[in-house]
């Protein structure tokens, strides 16, 4: 039995730390999605998230630290790096620099690369970090292609009967995963849109961002993992639609009824009054929801570009992608 303890509990800590140094994995709520974590200087530890979301090996995970220095321990920090830390850690901003010879993180949380993804978490996983002291693996807490969990509800109800500890700290803030940013040669590449737009990156260290997917014709995304199908419900996904089907389970945006949404079968709301932020922390657990109705449709209204609807709309396209 998968046991959900309050983050807000006193012993919850000290529990997470006891079953992470046994090496193995903790469901922990993260200001993005909730994360599944365990050492990633450990190799059996390491292994152990991969079986329990049966994600592919090649698909490396990313690093979380309590502070720059833990970082530092690992990864090299081109003076371009440090600025995008110091203006947007902790936060939802994850950085591909290379590794250090006398780094620790193992290459199995790598998959072998020259180069970790690393990122310093908002509250408690950051003090859940710093009480353990070494840098924790921690990709989404749900099955592999599956949707990313916004609540501990969400993990038990995915992980329950793989894991045995899962934190509860309510909704995640943010609700979409990091933005991810490759830095090579001065240059800056967009890997994943997420949490910090990237119009805010682009402001703050007055530089644009790359987008190598997009440069490159539109086709997918160059990078280890960025797998097309992903986050995905049972029921097909519609996006972009201006009128509802008989049975379709809507999910709008910004108040606005869709034509015949009175033959649907469920209508939810991203968010009434057109905020992209609250469209963001709604997404994955309003897609599950639709899900849930058994319809065997969900259309998604237009939800537009900017700021962080380009995270919301890379879910929504990987959602709505062809399975393999
Ligand atoms: P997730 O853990 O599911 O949020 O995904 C993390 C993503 O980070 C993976 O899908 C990878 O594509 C990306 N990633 C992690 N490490 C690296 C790396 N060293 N180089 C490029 N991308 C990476
Ligand atoms: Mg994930």
């Amino acid at each position: 039995m998968v046991r959900i303890l309050p983050i807000s509990d006193p012993g919850t800590l000290d529990a997470a730390i006891e079953v992470l140094r046994r090496g193995e994995p903790v469901a922990i709520p993260t200001e993005t999605v909730y994360g599944l974590a365990a050492d990633a200087t450990d190799p059996a530890a390491i292994t152990s998230i991969y079986e329990a979301k049966g994600r592919p090996r090649f698909n490396p995970l990313i690093a979380h630290v309590a502070n720059i220095e833990m970082a530092r321990a690992h990864v090299t920090f081109s003076p371009l790096a440090e600025r995008l830390a110091e203006a947007f850690w902790p936060g939802p901003l994850t950085l591909v620099l290379p590794l250090k010879e006398t780094g620790k993180i193992h290459p199995l949380a790598t998959a072998g690369l020259g180069t970790a993804a690393v990122r310093m978490p908002e509250g408690f996983a950051r003090e859940l970090i710093a009480e353990f002291g070494r840098p924790l693996a921690a990709p989404s807490a749900n099955r592999s292609g599956r949707i990313s969990p916004t609540t501990a509800q969400h993990v038990a109800d995915d992980l329950g009967d793989r894991i045995s500890l899962v934190l509860d700290g309510g909704n995640c803030r943010i609700g979409v995963e990091s933005t991810i940013l490759a830095l090579n040669d001065g240059r800056l590449r967009l890997l994943r849109p997420g949490g910090v737009p990237v119009e805010a990156i682009e402001e703050a260290v007055g530089m644009a961002i790359e987008r190598p997917g997009k440069q490159s014709g539109g086709g997918p995304v160059i990078a280890p993992g960025m797998l097309a199908s992903h986050y995905a419900p049972d029921a097909q996904l519609r996006l972009n639609a201006t009128e509802a089907r008989p049975g379709e389970a809507i999910i709008r945006f910004g108040g606005t009824p869709l034509a015949g949404e009175d033959q649907a079968k469920s209508v939810m709301d991203l968010s009434p009054s057109c905020d992209l932020r609250e469209a963001a922390a709604n997404l994955f657990d309003l897609l599950k929801r639709a899900d849930a109705t058994g319809a065997t449709g969900i259309a998604v209204a237009p939800v537009p570009g900017h700021g962080l609807g380009e995270a919301i709309n890379d879910r929504l396209n990987r959602a709505a992608a062809p399975r393999n």
